[in-house]
C-alpha cells in the first residue's frame, strides 16, 4: 500500500519541503510539498536525486572493516567495540589531543551532529575539531573575530532596497547568506524582490545566472576582490553616504579606514580588478543611497587570495551604512528554534587563535573558527610525531575537500585509525579502517534549524522518518554517543545552532542514558510559542507558521555597552599595505589564465557528483572557458587540456563558456577527473601564500596554463 509523507530535504541548506510516496518502506516517489509555506513546491534537481542517494549510489547497507586491506561488513555494536577501545588505547598513550574529528558538508545537514559531536570532542579533552567552514567559509569568521560583530545581525533582503552579493551564485548554490529566503527557489524569489523593487549589484568575474538579474553586475578579474571593495567604501566615505550616526556610535577607527582606502579610487580599482570605474562608482551610489540592505559573500571571494581582508572590506560596507537591524524595528521571523531576544550593540572583538589550544605541528595556530582548527593545517597534524592518531569522520570526504589532495592522501594513508561515518562509500571511506553505516536524512528525525530564522515570517518544521533505516544503521550524533559511552564519559553538550552565538543551554548525555533525538528536539525547542509537542504535532504537515505570534522588536543597546566595531585593526592595517605592495601588482606570465571555483545546481560540494540523474546532465567536472580562450590556443569545444598550476597538473574536457570572463577558466571543486578521480585541489599548494589564522591557502585566481592533452 503506498502513502504519502511530508518531511523536509537536506542536502543543502534551503530545506525544502517534500512529499514522499513510500511504497512497503520502500521511496518510490518524491516531489516537492506545494503546501509547504517556505518552499511553495520548490524542488531542485539535487532534491530529485535523493532517490538514488537513498537506494542506491554505493548505499552502505551496513557498516564495514579493514581486514587483510579489504573492506568487510561488521555489525555496528561490534565496530563500536572495536573503535572505542582503540581511540581508548591511543588516548591512554597520546593523549586526548591525538583524536579529531571533521565534520562534512552531510553533517551540516543534521541539527544534532556538530553540536553533540562539538560535545563529544570537548568532554574528551581534544581541540582537534575540523570542518568545510575553513576551506569555503571561514574569512566570515575571521572578520566577526578581528572587527566584532553587531548583535543584532543584518537586515533582512525582504525589508531592503539593496542587496550585494560578492561572488556567490544562490540560483546555482541556494546560499544567500543570513537571513535570506532567497534561498528557496532562487531565481524567482530574487525577481519577485526585483519587481518589489529591490535592486541587485553582483560581483562575480562570470556572468553567472544570478548576474544575469542583476541591476549592475561587476566583473573583476578572480582574486581582486579587495580593490574593488576598497573603492566602493572609497566613493561612499568620500561622498557621505555612509550612517554618520551609526559609525558615532558604534564604529572604531573610521578614519583609518578612511584613510586606507583613499588610494583605491575607482580609476585605481579599474586599473587593477579590470571593473570600469563608472560602474564602481554607480554600485557604491547605489548600495550607500539606499535605505536599507546588505551584503553577501561565497566562496567566490572567500577562497581567493587575500580573502580575510576582502571579506572584511565587504563587511565594512555594511558597517559603515549601518545595515543592521536597529532598535525598535520589528523582527520579522525571530529564529525561534535558536535565538532569545535580540538588540543592539557590539560583540567585541575576540582573537580566538590567541586564547586556544595550538597545533603541534604549527605552534603559531590555534582555532580559527569559534573552535575549529584550519582545515588546511590537518595533513600536517597527521604527519607531525605529536599530532592526530585518530581521525572521525562525520559525513564528509576530507579527501575530496581539502586543498593539496596529494599530500591530503599522503596523510590519510599514513594515519592510525581513520573511522569514517556515512551513508556511502566515498574516497574518504575507500581509506578508512572502519565505515559506519549512517541513516539518510529521510529515515531520520530532524528539525530545519538550518533555515531558522530565514523566511520572512515565523515558521519551523520538525520530521519523523519517514521510512526505516537499512540494518543497524544509526544517526551520526548517536554514533559519537555510543563511543563516548563504551569509553567511559558522559558527554556535555551545548545546544546552539552552527554559526550562532552559544546560548549557554546545556544537557548531559551520560554512559548510562540512550536518549532518542527526539528527547534532544524538546530540549532545544525552548520558544514558549513553539515547544516540541506543538513541532511533532505538525511533522506530518506543512511545518508550523506562527502567523498569530507577537513579533517582537529589536532592543535599544545597555548604555553600559560600550564596544565598538573595530574597522581597521593594527593587523588588518599590515594586511591591507602588504595587499597594496604585492598582489595587486600580479602579472600573469604569457598565456597563463586564472582558475577560479564554481558551483553546479546538479552538486553540493562533493555530493551527487556520481548520481545518475547528475551524470545524464554534467557527466565531467570540465574546464569551462571562453570561446575566445579556446580559439586563441587553437582548442575545440570538448577537447582533452592539461590544466598546469605550477604545483600540479591534471586533465580534464574543455568546454566553451560564453559566460566566463576572458582569460578566466572554472572547475566545480571537489570533483575528481580521470580514472584515478583526482580533484582540482590537487593543483593547490597548501604551502603556498596563505591567509593569516585560517590558513587558506589560494584556492581560486590560481593563474594556471591550459594545452592540449597528450
Ligand atoms: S534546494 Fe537544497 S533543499 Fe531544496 S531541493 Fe534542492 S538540494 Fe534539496
Amino acid at each position: 500500500m503506498s502513502l504519502v509523507r511530508k518531511s523536509f530535504c537536506r542536502n543543502c541548506g534551503a530545506t525544502c519541503g517534500v512529499e514522499l510516496e513510500i511504497e512497503d518502506n520502500v521511496p518510490v516517489a518524491l516531489r516537492g510539498d506545494r503546501d509547504n509555506p517556505v518552499s511553495r513546491g520548490y524542488f531542485c534537481i539535487k532534491g530529485v536525486a535523493s532517490l538514488e542517494r537513498q537506494q542506491g549510489l554505493g548505499r552502505l547497507p551496513g557498516s564495514l572493516k579493514r581486514t587483510g586491506g579489504e573492506l568487510e561488513p561488521i555489525a555496528m555494536d561490534a565496530a563500536l567495540d572495536e573503535i572505542a577501545a582503540r581511540l581508548k588505547e591511543l588516548v591512554d598513550r597520546h593523549g586526548p589531543a591525538s583524536v579529531g574529528l571533521w565534520f562534512g558538508t552531510g553533517a551540516f545537514s543534521s541539527s544534532l551532529a556538530i553540536s553533540v559531536g562539538k560535545g563529544f570532542a570537548s568532554s574528551l579533552g581534544t581541540p582537534q575539531i575540523y570542518t568545510t567552514q575553513t576551506i569555503d567559509q571561514s574569512p566570515k569568521a575571521i572578520t566577526a573575530l578581528r572587527m566584532g560583530a553587531f548583535k543584532s545581525g543584518k537586515q533582512n533582503i525582504a525589508t531592503s532596497d539593496v542587496w550585494l552579493l560578492s561572488a556567490v551564485n544562490p540560483i546555482a548554490s541556494h546560499q544567500a547568506g543570513w537571513g535570506s529566503h532567497t534561498m528557496y527557489a532562487p531565481g524567482a524569489a530574487l525577481r519577485a524582490e526585483k519587481k518589489r523593487g529591490l535592486k541587485l549589484i553582483v560581483i562575480d568575474p562570470r556572468r553567472t545566472e544570478t548576474a544575469r538579474l542583476a541591476d549592475i553586475h561587476l566583473r573583476p578579474k578572480p582574486g581582486q576582490d579587495v580593490a574593488v571593495n576598497a573603492a566602493l567604501l572609497n566613493v561612499i566615505l568620500s561622498e557621505g553616504l555612509h550612517d554618520q550616526a551609526f559609525c558615532d556610535r558604534y564604529v572604531g577607527n573610521l578614519d583609518r579606514l578612511r584613510e586606507a582606502v583613499a588610494r583605491y579610487t575607482p580609476e585605481y580599482a579599474e586599473r587593477e580588478a579590470g571593473v570600469p570605474a563608472d560602474d564602481l562608482r554607480a554600485a557604491a551610489r547605489m548600495f550607500g543611497g539606499a535605505r536599507r540592505g546588505a551584503t553577501s559573500s561565497g566562496t567566490g571571494s572567500n577562497m581567493a587570495p587575500f580573502a580575510n581582508l576582502a571579506d572584511h572590506l565587504l563587511e565594512c560596507l555594511n558597517v559603515v551604512c549601518g545595515r543592521y537591524r536597529r532598535a525598535g524595528e520589528t523582527i520579522i521571523n525571530p529564529s525561534i528554534l535558536s535565538a532569545g531576544p535580540v538588540g543592539e550593540g557590539v560583540y567585541p572583538p575576540y582573537p580566538i587563535w590567541d586564547h586556544s589550544p595550538k597545533m603541534a605541528s604549527h605552534p603559531e595556530a590555534g582555532w580559527a573558527c569559534p573552535t575549529e582548527y584550519p582545515a588546511n593545517l590537518l595533513a600536517d597534524e597527521i604527519l607531525h610525531p605529536d599530532g592526530l592518531k585518530a581521525l572521525i569522520v562525520v559525513a564528509g570526504n576530507p579527501l575530496m575537500a581539502i586543498p593539496d589532495y596529494t599530500a591530503v592522501r599522503k596523510a590519510f594513508e599514513h594515519i592510525e585509525l581513520l573511522v569514517t561515518l556515512d551513508v556511502r562509500m566515498s574516497e574518504t571511506a575507500e581509506l578508512s579502517d572502519y565505515v559506519l553505516a549512517c541513516k539518510t536524512p529521510y529515515e531520520r528525525a530532524d528539525l530545519a534549524l538550518m533555515t531558522d530564522g530565514n523566511s520572512p515570517f515565523p515558521a519551523a518544521q520538525y520530521t519523523e522518518p519517514v521510512f526505516a533505516a537499512p540494518g543497524d544503521a544509526l544517526e551520526e550524533w548517536r554514533i559519537l554517543h555510543g563511543l563516548a559511552r563504551r569509553m567511559g564519559f558522559p558527554i556535555t553538550w551545548e545546544f546552539s545552532n552552527y554559526g550562532s552565538p552559544p546560548t549557554g543551554r546545556q544537557m548531559v548525555l551520560d554512559v548510562d542514558d540512550d536518549p532518542d533525538s527526539d528527547e534532544l528536539f524538546d530540549f532545544i525547542c525552548s520558544h514558549p510559542e513553539a515547544p516540541f509537542s506543538r513541532l511533532k504535532a505538525n511533522a506530518d504537515a506543512v511545518g508550523l507558521v506562527l502567523a498569530d505570534m507577537a513579533l517582537p522588536k529589536v532592543l535599544p543597546a545597555s548604555p553600559e555597552d560600550m564596544a565598538r566595531l573595530d574597522v581597521m585593526p593594527p593587523e588588518v592595517a599590515a594586511e591591507f599595505e602588504q595587499c597594496f605592495a604585492t598582489h595587486q601588482r600580479q602579472h600573469l606570465d604569457d598565456g597563463q589564465l586564472l582558475l577560479h571555483s564554481r558551483r553546479l545546481l546538479e552538486a553540493m560540494n562533493s555530493n551527487y557528483l556520481d548520481s545518475e540523474t547528475i551524470l545524464r546532465r554534467q557527466p565531467v567536472n570540465t574546464l569551462r572557458m571562453h570561446p575566445d580562450d579556446l580559439a586563441r590556443r587553437g582548442l575545440q569545444d570538448g577537447q582533452a587540456v592539461a590544466v598546469d598550476s605550477g604545483h600540479a597538473a591534471l586533465t580534464t574536457l574543455a568546454e566553451a563558456d560564453p559566460t566566463q570572463l576572458p582569460g578566466t577558466v572554472s572547475m566545480h571543486h571537489a570533483w575528481g577527473v580521470g580514472p584515478e578521480k583526482i580533484p582540482v585541489s590537487v593543483l593547490i599548494d597548501k604551502d603556498g601564500m596563505r591567509e593569516a589564522h585560517n590558513f587558506v591557502p589560494r584556492m581560486s585566481g590560481i593563474p594556471v596554463t591550459v594545452r592540449r592533452a597528450g
